[in-house]
């Protein structure tokens, strides 16, 4: 048995019932094979076993009032997984999903993806099972506050700095934040994704999407070819799916159809952004209003469906393992040449398999989803310096990151022998530059 599946063995037997984590574990340390044969010491230091082990979990009781005055309990997590290269930095997902097992694997995730930008930020994720969907803004508050209540004791702008996910926006970030300030009263840089008024940066909100564009524009030249005249299905009806739409629109593609967690519309005319902005960010409504309102347009119950529309491009945009093995080769069949996720691991490792195996170009989100973290990281650097740049400034220091993060998951497959495999690129790129000051470090 090799190193690497030694510390997978022991993995699974120490941390049961945690599906998605041992997922991601799986697909990042049997890429890291070539890696750690080349470096024996790593083993000797046991490297491994601490990079997937997290440095400190909080788990934590979130009770609030709703609007009937019924007390309400959830379930608050924060996973500060690695601080080897930066503060801890990672999302809060707030999703009636949320569980230990997929707080890890997002923190494992963010370990490597934060590394790739070439940023000093480390990993972490939190978050609730708490659904903030049909709640009114004061419940949204009331639990905000509650959560932050707990939280603020292990979080700070040079500790661990928290962001959006899932659940997650301006709205949340906003309490979250005016929580935070209240209790510490300090006005800093300690949660991302704030408000213009209140030192947010430009271009946050965009980020992912536009990060994601950006990274598939650079591995559709680096192949002779762009966007222009391409069709894209983009799952997904929130922030990342809306900017990723918005960019590839941008660039001359088509989106033909996106989701949300009830069904999908297809619009083979072009999805109207406008009109999808106004359901989602201005009413909070549901994705079936756009076949309502927009003539030519349909909406199928259900999600899956969406995978099974022809197209160049595919952009799972939404919330992990959208995609299963068999949905990957009707994608495949339909001629879809590239894959870029906008979501985190919405590839289950067997679609994975069949896109590589097929000869699509796969980008992995922790390189093709990096711009949202990585733009968090030029808010903390704004906020440090108490400086502002322009939406150009911060759009125009994105697609620079991105475009590197390509060459350098690029180079890094290359290097070991693997060219065009992105998921090792990425693994082996993100992975060095910890190993590296885990063990300048020494043993921590
Ligand atoms: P949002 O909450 O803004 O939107 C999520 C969208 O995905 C919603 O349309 C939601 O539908 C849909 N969705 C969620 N769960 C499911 C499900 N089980 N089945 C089908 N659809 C589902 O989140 P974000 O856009 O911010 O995040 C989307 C993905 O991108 C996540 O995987 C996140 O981790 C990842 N990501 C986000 C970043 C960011 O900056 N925001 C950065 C990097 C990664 P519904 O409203 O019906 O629930």
């Amino acid at each position: 048995m090799t190193y690497v599946e030694r510390v997978l063995k022991n993995l699974k037997k120490h941390n049961p019932n945690e599906p998605e984590f041992h997922q991601a574990a799986t697909e990042i340390l049997t890429t890291l094979e070539p890696v750690v044969e080349k470096h024996p010491e790593y083993e000797k230091a046991a490297l491994l076993e601490r990079f997937v082990e997290p440095e400190r979990v909080i788990m934590f009781r979130v009770p609030w009032v709703d609007d009937k005055g019924k007390v309400q309990v959830n379930k608050g997590y924060r996973v500060q997984f690695n601080s080897a290269i930066g503060p801890y930095k990672g999302g809060l997902r707030f999703h009636p999903s949320v569980n230990l097992s997929i707080i890890k694997f997002l923190g494992l995730e963010q370990i490597l993806k934060n590394s790739l930008t070439g940023l000093p930020i480390g990993g972490g994720k939190g978050g609730s099972d708490f659904d903030p969907k049909g709640k009114s803004d004061r419940e949204v508050m009331a639990f905000c506050q509650s959560f932050m209540n707990e939280l603020y004791r292990h979080i700070g702008a040079d500790t661990d700095v928290p962001a959006g996910d899932i659940g997650v926006g301006g709205r949340e970030i906003g309490y979250l934040f005016g929580q935070y300030k209240r209790i510490r009263d300090e006005h800093v840089g300690v949660l991302t994704g704030r408000g213009l008024s209140y030192g947010g940066s430009l271009v946050r909100t965009e980020a992912t999407g536009y990060g994601l564009i950006y990274i598939t524009e650079e591995a559709l030249k680096a192949r002779g070819d762009s966007f222009e005249g391409k069709t894209v299905v983009i799952s997904g009806f929130g922030n990342v799916a809306i900017y990723a739409c918005q960019k590839a629109q941008s660039l001359g593609a088509k989106v033909v159809a996106m989701y949300d967690s009830n069904g999908y519309i297809y619009d083979p005319n072009g999805i109207k952004l406008d009109i999808v902005k106004d359901i989602k960010e201005v009413k909070r409504g549901r994705i079936k209003e756009y076949a309502q309102r927009v003539e030519g347009s349909v909406y199928t119950e259900g999600c899956k469906g969406i995978w099974t529309i022809p197209c160049d491009i595919a952009l799972p945009c939404a919330t992990q393992n959208e995609i299963d093995a068999a949905s990957a080769q009707t994608l495949v069949n339909n001629g879809c040449k590239y894959v870029g996720e906008g979501a985190n691991m919405p590839s289950t490792l067997e679609a994975i398999e069949v896109f590589q195996k097929n000869g699509v170009v796969f980008l992995p989100a922790k390189a093709a989803n990096a711009g949202g973290v990585a733009t968090s990281a030029l808010e903390m650097a704004q906020s440090s310096g108490r400086i502002f740049w322009t939406f150009e400034e911060v759009d125009a220091k994105l697609k620079g990151i991105m475009v590197n993060i390509y060459h350098n998951i690029d180079n890094a497959a290359k290097e070991y022998g693997y060219e065009g495999n992105y998921v090792m690129g990425a693994n082996i790129a993100g992975f060095k530059k910890v190993a590296d000051a885990m063990m300048a470090h020494g043993v921590v």
